[in-house]
């Protein structure tokens, strides 16, 4: 298998799908902005539209990772020049509070923003369907707690794979890439050890606490390249659809190579990567770099329609600036 990239990509797959396929996407349930936009609105309403112009009808069911898991905040020695020695800076996203003051988490006030944002694509395509799935309820599917186990237990291992893989450079320490939330004060730093019978226990950093019991019994931080074999696996994804960061970071590779090692009959599939989004300073969008605009749907939706570059600009006229949260139409 290779990857498929970009337009030229989405349009040899949408002559290869038969237009019921499982097709996974993941976000950072903390904002939505243009980068945001492209995976998840842009990319699957132009792969509906290029599958219908083959003369099939689009009945894609999108299975939309929810991942509350993942850090709040990067940290690490260096999270840009070493992408894999990260931990979270305080917690991870299931424990951050709402921002905007009116919901119980930060999750709770953005999933149904994103849903609503999805939704829009069945104004056009009336056939596709939404799974939106929170990580943290995958803890009840146990080839995920295997998984979790074994990112806790050896991520030297891990490292190993994804340095195989990758171009970016790595140092040998801190290396870790999962661990249990301490259930007292929620946050994120102190030892979480592995013992047999999916046991665990938790011993915190900053306020001391310790428990032991199953793996169930907590809450985690879950780096997203191992979680993402356990959605795979559980969902039977058939097609992938990421930023083009993500292509650049190794993923394409490490995917496969994480699917070798933890899964050996998980079916591979298809892995379709965006254009990366860039802000007007020529970075990279994202929340964590503080840069992020919100696009014009249906100007973004033309824009990016013939785009074949690796790299797009969100340019001013691109950029939405009246933006009224409860109206989520775009259709074009
Ligand atoms: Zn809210
Ligand atoms: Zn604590």
């Amino acid at each position: 298998m290779k990857p498929y990239l970009y337009f030229e990509g989405l349009i040899e797959l949408a002559k290869k799908l038969k237009g019921t396929e499982v097709i996974h996407v993941g976000i950072r349930p903390y904002g939505f902005h243009a980068g945001n936009a492209m995976t998840f609105v842009v990319y699957p309403y132009l792969l509906c539209k290029y599958l219908e112009k083959e003369g099939k009808k689009a009945r894609f069911n999108f299975v939309v990772s929810i991942n509350d898991w993942e850090q709040d905040f990067l940290d690490g020695p260096d999270t840009r020049e070493y992408p894999f020695n990260i931990f979270p800076k305080n917690t991870s996203i299931y424990f951050v509070p709402d921002d905007n003051g009116c919901c119980a988490s930060i999750v709770d006030h953005w999933q149904p923003i994103i849903e609503q944002k999805m939704l829009g694509l069945k104004d056009t395509f009336s056939g596709v369907s939404f799974q939106f799935v929170r990580n943290s309820t995958l803890i009840d599917h146990p080839f995920c707690q295997e998984l979790l186990l074994k990112t806790i237990e050896n991520p030297r291992e891990q490292l190993e794979l994804i340095k195989a893989n990758s171009n970016k450079k790595t140092l040998q320490d801190p290396v870790q890439y999962a661990g249990a939330i301490c259930p007292k004060c929620h946050r994120a730093h102190g030892k979480t050890l592995v013992f047999g019978g999916n046991r665990i226990s938790w011993e915190c950093d900053e306020c001391h606490y310790k428990q032991e019991g199953d793996i169930k019994d907590f809450q985690y931080w879950w780096y997203h390249k191992p979680m993402f074999l356990a959605r795979i696996e559980i969902f039977k994804i058939d097609v992938t659809l990421s930023g083009g960061d993500h292509f650049s970071e190794g993923d394409f590779n490490i995917r496969k190579a994480y699917i070798e090692k933890y899964s050996p009959n998980t079916k591979e599939p298809y892995m379709l990567f965006t254009p990366t989004v860039l802000a007007q300073d020529g970075q990279k969008m994202s929340k964590s770099r503080n840069n992020t605009a919100s696009a014009d749907i249906k100007k973004f939706i033309k824009a990016v329609d013939g785009f074949t570059g690796k790299e797009i600009v969100l340019t001013e006229d691109l950029i939405e600036t009246d933006i009224y949260e409860k109206d989520y139409s775009y259709t074009v």
